[in-house]
């Protein structure tokens, strides 16, 4: 054997060893022999780089360092959805399909809370990884995607082909790097999907191979060309070597397709990632430009969005937090708890009339969930476990500067009276920042990712 042929049977051998893993879940040899693979390797490509090919999985350890990314156009846009948050819109969503055509099913899949991506192949070789971006144009995120080990660097067949999917963080991924930012006293992690995002924009490679994300593959780009429904194009990603998870069905009516999505709800709390719905498409190609395109999303498929996660806890105080304009809002400080995949420690409490209409005390046991699942919210009181609590009065001063509260009549807000208000220009700073930058799509995503994240760390 020579030692060009001998590098490519290890190729082979440590590839197969990482599907067998991190795509099939059924490890097929040691870590200790997949390190001696993977080593003998590195040294013979350190010696032979002539040899050394694309798509060789010692570019999956990282070790490239960027000063940034470049942009990447989307040949086909990558579209967004349109949600539905119940089954009365579901059943329309149904109906108008049913106004056009007949003879259409319909294929469900876990909506995994990540970030899309589209990977390019050429010739069956793994050549670029671009974010979504603002779905016309996106980054370029190849060296950081190539450390994925569920990523098939080189499929099955040498086709050319765009496919896209989810990148994720599993639970697992994300106890551990918090625990470890803890350990090290560095700012945590709101949530998996904040941490996958912040971990694909890191300009070192090696940060984002210790990180362990994970990846889903969904569609194909211009599917048609491959395949003729949604199923099969599932299946065949399959057999191309791609992760695909495996909670997706098909289904024939709508009353089997609502029965679906009550599973699905049910399923998702068993899972060791996020989900946050479930994404329906009709299964049929040959319908998808009969049934037809809005400006913004294909009406051929919609996402089906859970109910936020209501869970109890204790409320120990109420603060106050002073926004731009200088109005004054309460804010519930709770007991840490896991909320839709996330830990919540404080909740807004919108404003006193708020407060006392549901009666909110400190003390109480109250109800919180994510409103839209981004902003936790205080929905109620578990009254039965009340003792003794005392009825909320709001204050009467300014947190920042003392200066006396204002209520204008009709509204239920407090204002600080005070235009020199230190907590207002603090606030009115990053709403400037966020206003500049919301102008570029991409930006203005990080920035609202980066409030979301001060919310949950203040
Ligand atoms: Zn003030």
């Amino acid at each position: 054997m020579t030692i060009k042929e001998r590098m490519a049977e290890l190729i082979a051998i440590i590839e197969k060893a990482n599907e067998d893993y991190h795509t099939k879940d059924t490890p097929t040899i040691s870590d200790a022999a997949y390190d001696q693979f993977m080593a003998e390797l590195v040294s013979l490509e350190s010696k032979y780089p002539e040899y050394k090919v694309e798509f060789s999985p010692t570019s999956r350890i990282g070790g490239i360092v960027l000063e940034g990314f470049n942009k990447v156009t989307h040949q086909v846009p990558m579209m967004s959805l349109a949600n539905v948050f119940s089954e009365s819109e579901l059943r329309s969503f149904d109906e108008r399909i049913a106004k056009i055509t007949d003879g259409y099913t319909y294929v469900t899949e876990l909506k995994i809370d990540g970030l899309a991506v589209s990977l390019l192949y050429e010739e069956g070789v793994f050549i670029r990884a671009a974010t979504r971006g603002n779905g016309s144009v996106g980054e370029d995120v190849t060296s950081n995607v190539k450390t994925i080990k569920s990523l098939p660097l080189r499929l099955h067949e040498p086709i050319t082909i765009e496919v896209r999917g989810e990148i994720y963080m599993p639970h697992k991924s994300f106890n551990q790097l918090n625990e470890e930012r803890l350990s090290q006293n560095e700012p945590l992690f709101a949530n998996p999907r904040n941490a996958a995002a912040g971990t694909i924009r890191q300009l070192d490679s090696s940060i984002v191979a210790s990180r362990n994300l994970d990846l889903f593959i969904y569609t194909i780009v211009n599917a048609k060309k491959y395949v003729s429904s949604q199923i099969e194009a599932l299946q065949y990603l399959k057999k191309l070597g791609f992760k695909v998870n495996p909670h997706h069905h098909h289904v024939k009516t709508i009353d089997a397709l609502v029965d679906q999505i009550k599973s699905d709800d049910e399923l998702r709390h068993t899972l060791s990632y996020d989900t946050d719905g479930v994404v329906i498409k009709v299964n049929e190609f040959h319908l998808y430009d009969k049934i037809g395109y809005t400006a913004k999303s294909p009406k051929w498929a919609t996402a089906y969005k859970f109910q936020a996660e209501q869970v109890e806890t204790l409320l120990k105080g109420i603060t106050f937090q002073i926004g731009r304009t200088g109005v004054v809002t309460p804010v519930a400080e709770l007991e840490p708890v896991l909320v839709s995949g996330s830990t919540v420690a404080r909740a807004t409490l919108h404003n006193e009339d708020y407060i006392k209409m549901k009666d909110i005390r400190i003390g109480d046991t109250v109800i919180v969930h994510k409103a839209g699942e981004i902003i936790p919210e205080v929905l109620s009181v578990v009254t039965s476990k009340r003792n003794g609590q005392v009825p909320f009065e709001m204050i009467h001063a300014c947190p920042v500067c003392a200066s006396p509260l204002k209520r204008h009549p009709g509204e239920a807000d407090h204002y600080c009276t005070n235009p020199d208000c230190p907590g207002k220009n603090i606030n009115s700073l990053i709403h400037f920042a966020s206003r500049v930058a919301m102008d570029i799509d991409t930006l203005g995503e990080r920035v609202v990712e980066i409030l979301q994240y001060l919310w949950y760390l203040n």
